[in-house]
């Protein structure tokens, strides 16, 4: 059985391009500080590919796990062995067919804006091995009700 679906994506300059193939093993929301920062938006949207499904062309900078293109300066995928990470944003097709399934650093999380009903939500990081219980789903009060 193999999935078609191909989707491509590209910096702001179009000096960095790429191809995702089939579906994404997961899509998410992250909150903390550091797609904060790197994004200088309140929160990054990503979608994660099987490294093996995901091509790209073009010259990328990094920054740690964070790569950009050099000249627009547009975050683009980040990849390691087994997975590439693409910006949401960074597709072609707007809006994507993709929605989150999770949401991490949930504590982080604008008080305007509200937890997606469908996603998991995780206070910090998405637990790696199965044997970890996930933390179980926050109320909406939580992000809100602090002292
Ligand atoms: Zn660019
Ligand atoms: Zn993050």
């Amino acid at each position: 059985m193999s999935d078609t679906t191909r989707r491509t994506g590209s910096c702001l300059c179009g000096g960095v391009h790429f191809v995702v193939n089939g579906q994404p093993s997961r899509v998410g929301l992250c909150h903390c500080k550091d797609c904060r920062k790197a994004g200088g938006s309140v929160y990054s949207a990503f979608a994660i590919w099987p490294r093996d499904a995901f091509e790209t062309s073009g010259e990328v900078a990094s920054y740690g796990t964070r790569s950009f293109c050099p000249t627009c300066g547009s975050r683009v995928a980040w990849v390691d062995d087994n997975e590439a990470e693409v910006m949401l944003g960074s597709l072609d097709v707007a809006p994507t067919d993709l929605a989150p399934q999770y949401e991490l650093w949930t504590g982080r999380r604008e008080t305007w804006l509200h937890a997606l009903p469908d996603a998991e939500q995780f206070e910090h990081d998405r637990p790696q091995a199965q044997d970890v219980d996930p933390p179980a789903p926050r109320p909406l009060s939580d992000a809100v009700a602090r002292d």
